[in-house]
């Protein structure tokens, strides 16, 4: 039976011994201590003690200006020649050890209550056949000598590997440091007979799998020696983070390699390690890569400072230790450093956090003590367990299968990871309250992180899923189109998931990069004006006689509701009212009566704003005329009529048109040469956040000049957001609105946001090539004279979206010369002139087609 179970795991071994060996090899040059003795070493600081380490010494304990410390013969020697007072002294724990063994050597029960391995395993073996769904034992490798370091396994469904909190308790790694080990067994018979009637017992039992290796080191057991049986200090071999990191099994004690293949094997939340010869629980760091005995603490130290006091708490003789005040807890490095000690390496290489335990001043005391021993740390030994469960926890799977993974888990960037099972995919993470970064990568697959808030006394869940990367890829690499003026034209680009995982993409509205004439601050409107040879043409709507007069009865009036006349959209709103400031802007909202210019956008000045002469007003006085006149249809015009600067230079007229489309067209008509660069001309949102400023005090403006603006995005992709299958692709429409663009080559950027962790915004360029198409002519044109009125009907051009109507007087000539009839285009194929008979004759009327 117990043959079978080691053919069992030295195939366990095999495997874990590959994945050690992957991690490099290091030898690992520690001293043989078999012919070792125990001395005491008078200091004079403590700044001794890495004197006594570098001479070979291992020291074992410190008090005051004395260190016990086992030394070879040899560096005795040395150390008394370099003026070290010290003297050997009796090792006392050695010398009991054998005292036992002597009296009681082939008896029955050789240490009275203390139990050698041999009948470890035969107590293991009683209580896997009583409680064979709650106990099980196994060996994880043999020592030296050939002795199997006996491990056992606790919790219900013992012998399934539940998703649950694995902790262990190690016992006895020094030979002659013996309580640990009894209380291991006392424990585990505790949790057995207390399992379904103690609550708390019942829950370690039921949420946990608790493991216990009571003897690690049978052979320094048996020969009464803290060492292994080749005289290896088996605490200060494991690889270690200052001075031996590279985490490898090679070349290290076998007892060791077992723990660390074991160890590694199973995924260790909490643990500790019991010793003797002091009183005190010890946390990490034992060795502070300073090489100085201070306190360097990890960057947990409030978690490992608050779990060794709940440990030492219900151990009243280790709390109240004066020797270690207050609470009976030390730093490592801060009582004495050492290197290679397994509590460091569970932190460091396997997200374990582990206590020293030294719970006997005496290391092995007469086994009549052993009873008081583990009334002392019964109550430590179960609420330092139960302390596991507190932080975060969870479960990291494959966002697609929904497989486990075993993922590496990182808290505020803390280099020491916490790793998720491969079995299962739960892991635990002890922390203190509060709120934490944490951080899931799994090779291959993309990362994430997480915000974790933990509350006292409690636990979070946070259940991951990773998925497999997308890599994206966009074709052609720049986007290309020729685009007629002011109209709409399209492009189709594809793009490309060459990853593993589904590729989630979205873009958004594509903007131009270059910054100079018609720019817009967010990319929400652009404007140009009529001094560029393709920019709009400066027509007139005389107004004068058919709008509504304003009156403005003093200075910094904002007047108003009027009706727009249609539903004007701005800004994602519909308006269909506005007021007028008589500081020359309007508002579809604000009442405010701003007259000190500024830069717009911005949320200081008046929100809803189109200002087309910004500046400080005075529209009451006599001889100025505000009018505004809607069709009711599509066109509203609000002009301002000779109208003063507060200061009284100048004399400006000019007016909004806007138009249902969305278009917005200032014009200027007479602005004269005075106080011409005191004004702003732009527009703004509802929140001041988004508009533009096409002067904001500079000289700009002259007369018979208009301002277009366009509302639209240049660069719209349709849609906005999709999926692409790994290792696919697919085709999509980007489309381009040249409308206050100038002609020639315009470039611009299509910003594509995806889950593809190497790229995360991807930029491409869109190059529009902006040309001048000529109308197509309109043909078949009659005109009809209806009295005074002429009809004009044409035929529908295919290519127009409406038509432009001039009238010239007195003689045929072309009409750019003539008076425009239609402020915007009218999409009619016909149209009616109504003519006073004063404006009787001869007049010729032309029609001309706009694209
Ligand atoms: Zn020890």
């Amino acid at each position: 039976m117990y043959f079978e179970k080691l053919t069992h795991w030295a195939l366990f071994l095999a495997l874990a011994f590959v994945v050690s060996t992957a991690f490099g090899q290091q030898p690992v040059a520690r001293k043989n201590m078999l012919n070792s003795g125990l001395a005491e070493v008078q200091m004079t600081s403590k700044l001794d003690l890495q004197t006594i380490d570098r001479m070979g010494g291992n020291i074992d304990w410190v008090q005051g200006n004395v260190a016990r410390v086992y030394l070879l013969p040899e560096d005795f020697e040395q150390l008394r020649a370099s003026g070290f007072s010290l003297q050997w002294i009796p090792d006392e724990g050695k010398l009991s050890l054998q005292d036992l063994w002597e009296k009681t050597r082939h008896t029955r029960d050789p240490l009275d209550a203390y139990h050698t391995n041999d009948e470890i395993r035969t107590q293991f073996a009683l209580w896997q056949a009583a409680y064979p769904t709650l106990f099980k034992y196994d060996s994880i490798g043999m020592s030296v000598l050939g002795r199997p370091l006996l491990v056992a396994k606790l919790s219900d469904y013992v012998t399934t590997d539940e998703p649950e909190i694995e902790v262990k308790y190690v016992a006895n790694m020094h030979g002659d440091e013996t309580v640990g080990k009894e209380n291991c067994l006392r424990f585990i018979d505790t949790l057995l007979t207390g399992y379904g009637i103690d609550p708390e017992l019942t829950e370690l039992m039921t949420d946990y799998e608790m493991w216990f290796l009571p003897l690690m080191n049978p052979d320094g057991n048996y020969s009464s020696s803290r060492y292994n049986a080749n005289g290896y200090d088996l605490n200060r071999t494991f690889p270690d983070r200052c001075d031996d990191s590279v985490n490898t099994t090679t070349g290290r004690p076998i007892e060791v390699a077992n723990v660390m293949n074991w160890t590694a094997s199973r995924n260790f939340v909490l643990s500790a390690n019991f010793h003797g010869g002091a009183l005190v629980a010890n946390y990490p760091w034992d060795n502070n890569c300073t090489g100085g005995d201070v306190y360097a603490p990890t960057q947990e130290d409030c978690l490992f400072v608050y779990i060794a006091r709940r440990y030492s708490y219900y151990n009243t003789p280790m709390w109240n230790n004066s020797a270690f005040p207050p609470c009976g807890i030390t730093h490592g490095a801060d009582w004495y450093e050492l290197s290679g000690g397994m509590q460091d390496w569970d932190y460091v290489w396997m997200g374990d956090r582990e206590l020293t335990l030294e719970i006997s001043n005496t290391k092995n005391p007469a086994a009549s003590q052993l009873e008081q021993f583990w009334r002392d740390n019964r109550q430590s030994m179960r609420y330092y367990l139960l302390e596991a469960k507190y932080g975060v926890r969870g479960t990291v799977t494959d966002v697609v299968s929904g497989l486990p993974l075993r993922a590496s888990i990182s808290v505020n960037s803390i280099p020491y990871l916490t790793f998720s099972s491969a079995l299962h995919g739960e892991y635990y993470r002890m922390l203190r309250p509060g709120t934490y970064s944490i951080s899931f990568s799994v090779p291959g697959y993309g990362s994430q992180t997480h915000s974790v808030t933990v509350a006292p006394n409690s636990y979070t869940t946070l259940n991951v899923q990773l998925g497999l990367p997308p890599d994206i890829a966009v074709s052609p690499d720049t986007i290309r189109t020729t685009v007629g003026r002011c109209s709409n034209g399209s492009a189709s680009y594809t793009i490309i998931n060459n990853g593993a995982g589904p590729l989630t993409w979205s873009a958004v509205e594509g903007y131009t990069n270059y910054s100079g004439y018609g720019s817009a601050v967010g990319g929400d409107w652009r404007f140009i004006d009529s001094d560029q040879s393709d920019g709009p043409v400066y027509a007139w709507k005389d107004i004068s006689s058919a709008g509504t007069l304003v009156s403005f009865s003093s200075d910094d009036q904002t007047l108003g509701p009027y009706s727009v006349g249609f539903s004007f959209p701005y800004f994602g709103q519909a308006h269909t009212t506005f007021r007028i400031c008589g500081n020359g802007w309007i508002s579809f909202t604000s009442t405010s009566t701003a007259y000190e210019n500024g830069m717009l956008p911005s949320s200081g000045a008046p929100l809803n704003m189109l200002a087309a002469w910004w500046d400080d007003l005075s529209p009451q006085r006599s001889g100025t005329q505000v009018r505004y006149w809607s069709n009711n249809s599509d066109t509203l015009v609000v002009t301002f009529s000779n109208v003063q600067s507060y200061s009284g230079s100048g004399l400006y007229t000019f007016q909004f048109i806007l138009l249902s489309s969305g278009k917005i067209v200032y014009q200027y008509n007479s602005m004269g040469t005075l106080r011409l660069n005191s004004s702003t001309i732009g527009l703004q949102n509802a929140a001041g956040t988004k508009g533009m400023a096409v002067i904001n005090n500079q000289t700009y403006i002259h007369d018979a000049m208009a301002i277009e603006f366009c509302p639209h995005s240049m660069i719209t992709p349709a849609p906005l957001a999709g999926t692409v299958a790994p290792m696919s692709s697919q085709s999509y429409a980007v489309s381009v609105n040249t409308c206050c663009v100038p002609l020639g080559t315009i470039a611009g950027i299509l910003a594509i946001s995806s889950n593809d962790p190497d790229s995360p915004t991807l930029h491409v360029p869109v190059v529009i090539t902006v040309v001048d198409a000529p109308p197509d002519p309109v043909t078949d044109l009659t005109i009809y004279s209806e009295g005074t009125n002429a009809l004009l009907k044409w035929n529908p051009v295919p290519t127009a979206s409406g038509y432009l109507v001039y009238r010239m007087s007195g003689a045929e000539q072309d009409y750019s010369t003539g008076e425009l009839l239609t402020l915007v285009p009218i999409t009619a194929t016909s149209y009616t002139d109504t003519v006073t008979a004063a404006a009787a004759g001869v007049r010729f009327y032309q029609v001309v087609s706009v694209r």
